[in-house]
Order: C-alpha cells, then sequence, then structure tokens
C-alpha cells in the first residue's frame, strides 16, 4: 500500500473549507419569512410542476427533503442510482440535493438538462482531499496501472481515470479487473480502498484521503454498546477505518445497509455512516426496531457532529426553492472535462446495468 498524499494538510483543507461555510450568513438553513416546512414544500411542489423539474435526493440530507423528492416522483437514493435515475429521467431540470459531485455527475450523464444545486459550496472531504494536478501527477507516474477512482470526486479527476465506481459496485468491479491482473491506482477513500483490497487480493495503489464523518466512528464505542445492546446487528459503511469495519455484521453502501436493515431479523442495528440515513432505514426496518448511532470520539474531529455531513447539511427546502425559483446553483462542467468524464462513468452504468 501506498500512501501518497498528506493528510494533515488535507485536514487543513477541510478545516478551512468548513470554517469559511461558518462565517457565511446562515441564508440556506431557513426561511427569512419564517414560513412553515409545509408552506415551503407546497411552493416547492408547485415549481418543481411548473419547471418540469425533478429532485434527487441522497440518503443523507434532512427527512423533508428526501419526503419532497419522494412527493414529487423524484429519488431517494445512493449516487449510483441517483446517476442512474438522472441519467434517464425525461426532466428538463434537475434538482440535486446532495454534494457537489453528484451535481456534476448528473450534468457529465445529462448535459442537455439544467441542473441546480441548492448550495453550490456543498462538497466532500474525499474530493476536497484529491486535487486533480496532484492527482494527475501520481498518475502519470505509474502509466502501467488502471485508474479507478471513487464516485466521491471533481469532475477533472473524473476525467483522468479510466473508471469511476461507487460503495455499491467498487467491490465488483475491482474484483474484475484483478481477475485480468490489472494492477490499480485507487482513489480518493484510503478505508474503502484497504477494505475492496483485502477482499479482493487485488494489487492496489492507494490515494490517502478519507470521509470526516466515517472516519471518526470508534471500534471501542461500538463494542461498549453490543454490551448494552448484545442483539444488534452492526451495519458498517466501508467508508469507516478498518477496526469498525472487522465489527460489521453488514458492510456496504447506503443502499445496500437499508436492504439489510429491512432483512435481519435483530431488533436493534448500531448504524456506522450518517445518520442522514435513518429516516428511510426506519421505513424499510419497521417501527418496532431501534437504530443507534454508532458512537464518534468527536474530540478534535474536523466534523462538527461527527455522525453527520456538514456539507449535506446545506442542503435545505429553501434552497431548493430558491434555486428553481432564481435559476441559481447552476452546476457546471467543461465540455472537454465532461465528455471524458462520461467514458469511466458510463462504463460504470454499462457494468453495473
Ligand atoms: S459523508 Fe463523507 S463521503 Fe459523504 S459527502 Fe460527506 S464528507 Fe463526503
Amino acid at each position: 500500500m501506498t500512501q501518497v498524499h498528506d493528510q494533515i494538510r488535507d485536514r487543513g483543507i477541510v478545516r478551512q473549507h468548513l470554517a469559511r461555510l461558518a462565517q457565511r450568513p446562515q441564508k440556506t438553513q431557513g426561511n427569512a419569512n419564517g414560513e412553515s416546512q409545509t408552506l415551503l414544500k407546497a411552493k416547492a411542489r408547485e415549481l418543481f410542476r411548473e419547471r418540469n423539474a425533478v429532485l434527487l435526493a441522497h440518503f443523507y440530507t434532512a427527512p423533508e427533503l428526501q419526503e419532497l423528492a419522494d412527493e414529487t416522483g423524484g429519488c431517494v437514493a445512493d449516487s449510483l442510482e441517483m446517476a442512474r435515475f438522472g441519467a434517464r429521467h425525461d426532466a428538463d431540470t434537475v434538482v440535486v440535493c446532495g454534494v457537489r459531485f453528484m451535481g456534476e455527475t448528473a450534468k457529465i450523464l445529462s448535459p442537455e438538462k439544467t441542473v441546480l444545486m441548492p448550495d453550490l459550496e456543498a462538497t466532500c472531504s474525499l474530493d476536497l482531499g484529491c486535487p486533480v494536478d496532484e492527482f494527475s501527477a501520481f498518475c502519470d507516474d505509474h502509466p502501467d496501472h488502471t485508474v479507478v477512482v471513487y464516485a466521491n470526486t471533481s469532475a477533472a479527476v473524473k476525467a483522468r481515470s479510466d473508471w469511476v465506481v461507487t460503495s455499491g459496485c467498487a467491490l465488483e468491479i475491482i474484483e474484475e479487473l484483478a481477475a485480468r491482473d490489472e494492477k490499480i491506482i485507487w482513489a480518493p477513500d484510503r478505508f474503502l480502498g484497504s477494505y475492496i483490497q483485502k477482499q479482493t487480493g487485488a494489487d492496489m495503489l492507494l490515494w490517502d484521503s478519507a470521509c470526516i464523518v466515517h472516519e471518526e466512528f470508534k471500534a471501542q464505542g461500538i463494542l461498549d454498546l453490543k454490551k448494552v445492546y448484545p442483539e444488534a446487528a452492526v451495519l458498517v459503511h466501508p467508508e469507516s477505518p478498518d477496526a469498525v469495519v472487522e465489527l460489521a455484521d453488514i458492510v456496504g453502501s447506503t443502499s445496500q445497509l437499508i436492504k439489510a436493515s429491512a432483512s435481519l431479523n435483530n431488533p436493534q442495528f448500531i448504524v456506522a455512516t450518517d445518520r442522514g440515513i435513518f429516516y428511510k432505514m426506519q421505513q424499510a426496518a419497521g417501527v418496532e426496531k431501534l437504530l443507534l448511532e454508532a458512537p464518534t470520539a468527536g474530540q478534535g474531529a474536523t466534523c462538527r457532529s461527527c455522525a453527520s455531513c456538514p456539507w449535506m447539511a446545506l442542503n435545505s427546502l429553501q434552497g431548493v426553492i430558491d434555486a428553481l425559483e432564481n435559476g441559481s446553483g447552476v452546476v457546471e462542467v467543461p465540455e472537454d472535462i465532461r465528455v471524458q468524464a462520461a467514458k469511466p462513468l458510463q462504463r460504470m452504468l454499462d457494468f453495473t446495468a
């Protein structure tokens, strides 16, 4: 395993970004007129109809956004399904409630559509931790390697890759490449890369970045919680540290974890991923099941509330309305980058079709 990136510098970039966000007026977190959520949703529903628009909401966004997507014929999903749904839907406008790379992916796959986001500052520590110039130089140093990047990257990084994968299909795709004896560059999540490397035995060089939410889950905290709830199943997203993944009954993408909660008989689930997932997971598991957040340390972490992504939290009903009313938050991807990035994305969609 090769670690090529300076994690301390990475954390500096993430901290700076979050500090800048904290100083912004909190315009997207509420409605200056104090309108109720019911009124805001009614207004948003009307705008979706008028603009022939559709809403793609990630599982980590607020429950009211997931509800709105369900109510308006949109989708609530992981990033792979969001990409598929946006590409095949015939709406003129796609509103993406998630983070920047998800908006870019929608634009890359649907260049003819207007893609809007409630807040263009909503990014991801993995995307911030993989700057295209440094990553390209690394790829240039290893020309005999197949370049596989996680969906949580910029359009420019995707354009430099051979394959894009999500946590829902990464294992299958790397297995396939390993069976062909291909040497692989993996970026940017070192924990997911390490998990896949162990599972497949693939020859992988790992970029060294991490998700600031998942890296804070603590194995000891889960063990302590298991003493209180010995019958609980542990559901873990593979962006979590190795010691946490080792305690899992199920390791998987957000969709896979939700499915597991529906099929397992355990009375409780200890869940190591962003707490936004609880909205759909509770529906899938049933109201009688108890969902417990996997413990985080919090001390010294870059995240403010460790089981909650600060960038996903920038999405709001008011932000959706502003985007649809004013045409703000337009996602643009330069055409040369878009064309290049579409190739590895399409390869993933074809592989998983
Ligand atoms: S939860 Fe982690 S991986 Fe997901 S968008 Fe936030 S920082 Fe990125």
